[in-house]
């Protein structure tokens, strides 16, 4: 699943190669994707020029004179920029542009393209509520988040209205990183334990994004990107010793997902 840095990665390039582009054309392949019927979102993007493109979370958001085109590409996929001559055999949906370029996305399982009129992100359902992105992080911010908050590290780190971009992929690796056990409560952390987590968050997504994201992911160009399993400390690495003590990392229950721990560098206690 992507995650952050692959999207922040996708929103930078598309920044680059959509702007000043104008939309020529849409064809849609899986209208459930859309939330509103295929004409009107047709009638609505087709015409417009295209201006930034930024990411919030997992959502991608592209700004256009006529409002705003959300994409999410939920479990995974592509938005590669190509010639229409060279359309990649799966996709979803294409944007045409008048250069002859277009921007091809697909959905490996589902994932959304809706229409915002100027003005009406922060009403759309799920844009409008996700937390400020991992990535711009500040120990103060993420203090503000977690006061008063009660529950569980791990699970209020993967909600994404409380924090938008940290998935499975990342969560492990921070919590080890910071010496923070998944199931700690809120509640007893200390100030210099939310001080190192959210540097932490910070420098594990940037050195991903600064690789191209997860190499099971592509970019615009059909690059997969550099973060690869050798990168990884602990997740995902059941059995194998940790990386700073040698002691065999453990797998365990969090909630409904799972997670990876050293028990004795991320003691629960
Ligand atoms: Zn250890």
């Amino acid at each position: 699943m992507p995650e952050l840095p692959e999207i922040t990665n996708l929103a930078i390039q598309l920044n680059r190669r959509l702007a000043d582009r104008r939309i020529s054309g849409i064809e849609v392949l899986q209208p459930k994707c859309l939330n509103m019927p295929v004409d009107d979102f047709q009638a609505a993007l087709t015409g417009a020029t295209i201006g930034d493109t930024h990411n919030r979370g997992k959502w991608i958001l592209t700004h256009t004179d006529r409002g705003w085109l959300l994409l999410n590409l939920g479990m995974g996929g592509e938005a590669l920029i190509v010639d229409r001559s060279s359309l990649p055999e799966k996709r979803r949906l294409i944007f045409d542009f008048a250069d002859g370029a277009c921007l091809s996305v697909n959905f490996w399982w589902f994932g959304y393209a809706h229409y915002a009129p100027e003005g009406a992100v922060e009403a759309h359902p799920m844009v409008g509520k996700l937390g400020p992105n991992a990535l711009d992080l500040t120990p103060a911010r993420l203090k503000d988040l977690l006061s008063g908050a009660r529950g569980t590290l791990k699970t209020f780190l993967l909600d994404q209205d409380k924090i938008a971009g940290i998935g499975n992929s990342y969560i492990h690796d921070i919590l080890f990183v910071a010496k923070l056990h998944p199931l700690r409560k809120i509640p007893g952390l200390t100030e210099a334990e939310i001080e190192t987590l959210a540097l932490v968050i910070h420098d594990a997504l940037k050195s991903s994004l600064e690789k191209g994201g997860a190499s099971y992911e592509v970019d615009t160009y059909g690059n997969k990107g550099g973060f690869t399993a050798d990168h990884i400390l602990i997740g995902y690495r059941e059995g194998q010793p940790c990386p700073k003590c040698g002691t065999p990392i453990e797998k365990l229950k969090t909630g409904s997902t799972s997670g990876f721990i050293c028990p004795a560098c991320q003691p629960l206690s």
